[in-house]
């Protein structure tokens, strides 16, 4: 079966009699990436570095890219986005982030600039955000691959950025580090303390605090209940429990739907073993250790498999119906909770 048999017999008859039903007029994603080729200063994935083909599909992902992968898996509705680069080392952030200023010139695309403890002084990081018309920062991975080690969130933002975080309501997209996740007690430390001392700023976890397994989302989320200003993004959560646990602690409002594309353009689930996850996908996409197996075909057939991107809708929209989310709730997720953050940040321009 080639792309376009796969996408014809299989993708869009699940989309039309599964998935659309599911959403509202518009979905706004939280979680998306672009960057384009001369964007890399180094290729991590060329290198045999410790976690150098950790979880990058493309060699780039540009903003026609997105909307071409956006057209074809909502093919009867818009579908907004939060854009950023690829917030690693290896990567030109002053270009990967002037790339991304430029697309919010587009209706439908919010751009967030890469940022993190000093990578850029104050007096830059304030004229980047408003020249940039930025909504907020994607945090920057000051690190290669899964090593994330030692780091508190206090490493990866400073007071710097946290103060004009403040100042203009800027949206702080987060992915926490440690090998324990939200569930590490330095962690969620570290992430009521600047919830609290910056009241103004909004924080969304990425990848639900990276919590894809639900024993890790009942020990991560109590600690972010309480905290008014702390939201969720669902990149790569494909598992309902986690999602349903989520919900009932924080509530239907801080909830919200994100992909993290390309990756979840692959065609495959996001599923747990024992106390792991791993990415099942269809052959032909490149290897990432053990994060990553492809299915092996079964009398010559593939696995049925569509795209990442409905899997964690069909996810969310279970963990809303188990909850009992009311129609209106259910339509926040997938878009007014989203546009909500984005109209409360301020001064830009
Ligand atoms: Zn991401």
């Amino acid at each position: 079966m080639n792309e376009a048999e796969r996408y014809h017999e299989i993708d869009l008859p699940f989309y039309r009699d599964e998935i659309a039903p599911l959403l509202p007029p518009r979905v706004l994603d939280f979680h998306v990436h672009i960057w384009r080729r001369e964007h890399w200063r180094e290729k991590p994935w060329e290198t045999d570095a410790d976690g150098g083909k950790y979880m990058v599909v493309q060699e780039e992902y540009p903003p026609e890219a997105l909307d071409a992968d956006l057209g074809r898996m909502f093919p009867d509705r818009p579908c907004e986005a939060v854009c950023f680069g690829f917030p690693s080392p290896a990567v030109d952030l002053a270009r990967t982030n002037a790339d991304t200023a430029r697309l919010g010139a587009t209706p439908g695309r919010y751009p967030l600039l890469i940022a993190g403890k000093g990578v850029q002084s104050p007096e830059e990081l304030r004229r980047q955000v408003r020249e940039g018309g930025f909504f907020g920062y994607k945090v920057l991975l000051n690190w290669y691959g899964d090593d994330y080690g030692d780091i508190a969130v206090s490493d990866m933002l400073g007071p710097a950025e946290m103060a004009l975080a403040e100042e203009l309501g800027l949206l702080v997209l987060l992915h926490v580090p440690r090998a324990g996740r939200l569930a590490d007690p330095v962690v969620q430390a570290g992430v009521r303390d600047y919830a609290r001392r910056y009241p103004g700023a909004r924080f969304v976890l990425a990848h639900c605090g990276r919590c894809y397994l639900p024993d890790e989302m009942r020990e991560a989320v109590g600690a972010v209940a309480d905290l008014e200003n702390v939201y969720l993004d669902t990149a790569m959560v494909m598992d309902p429990t986690v999602l349903q646990i989520a919900l009932e602690a924080v509530g239907p409002q801080r909830v919200v739907y994100a992909t993290d594309l390309p990756i979840a353009a692959m065609r495959g689930r996001r599923v747990y073993v024992m106390d792991h996850w791993m990415d099942v996908v269809l052959p032909g996409y490149p290897p990432s250790g053990p994060y990553r197996v492809a299915a092996p075909a079964v009398g010559g057939h593939d696995i049925r498999a569509t795209f990442m991107v409905y899997e964690i809708i069909l996810a969310l929209h279970r963990a809303a119906e188990r909850v009992g989310l009311s129609a209106g709730e259910r339509e926040g997720l997938f878009y007014h909770n989203g546009a909500a953050l984005l109209a409360g940040v301020r001064g830009l321009g």
